[in-house]
């Protein structure tokens, strides 16, 4: 007798299931955000800086996604970058960000998204003080701190 598994899960490498999520349950998630963050998560908004409720946050744990809830950052590679936003050199996984090039403001920016769930989270820049030279500068609306978790 075979079983039918479904459709395949793709799991990331530290162990997270990053299938995307179809649109119905993304839907269901949405309905339970402030309308800031369906601003910022799904409609690519942008807080204004040093007015997000993380940026100044210093306590261990993990940064998750608003949305899904997927790990995308860790409070060890958070830094002062001075911009105004939460600012990481590098991510929980990278399997669980996504970038896309972004030429709005007549610039080239990258963008970068939750594997997941597709949310918004902010973009990533060249000028980064970790091992990779990047900074992710993130919404606080888009991530969900979840103290004492990770490493
Ligand atoms: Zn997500």
């Amino acid at each position: 007798m075979t079983e039918t598994l479904g459709a395949a899960k793709t799991i990331s490498a530290s162990g997270y299931d990053i299938t995307p999520l179809p649109r119905a349950e993304r839907d269901r998630l949405a309905a339970k955000l402030t309308p800031e963050e369906r601003h910022i998560l799904l409609d690519h908004g942008t807080e204004r800086p040093f007015c997000g409720a993380l940026l100044d946050n210093h306590e261990k744990g993990v940064y998750a996604c608003r949305l899904c809830g997927l790990p995308l950052f860790r409070s060890g590679e958070k830094f002062e970058s001075g911009t105004g936003w939460p600012s990481f050199y590098q991510p929980f996984d990278e399997a669980h960000i996504r970038s896309i090039d972004d030429h709005s403001l007549f610039m080239t920016r990258t963008e970068i998204r939750c594997a997941r769930c597709d949310s918004h989270l902010g973009h990533v820049f060249p000028d980064g003080p970790g091992p990779d030279g990047l900074r992710y500068c993130i919404n606080s609306a888009s991530l969900e701190f979840k103290k004492g978790e990770g490493k």
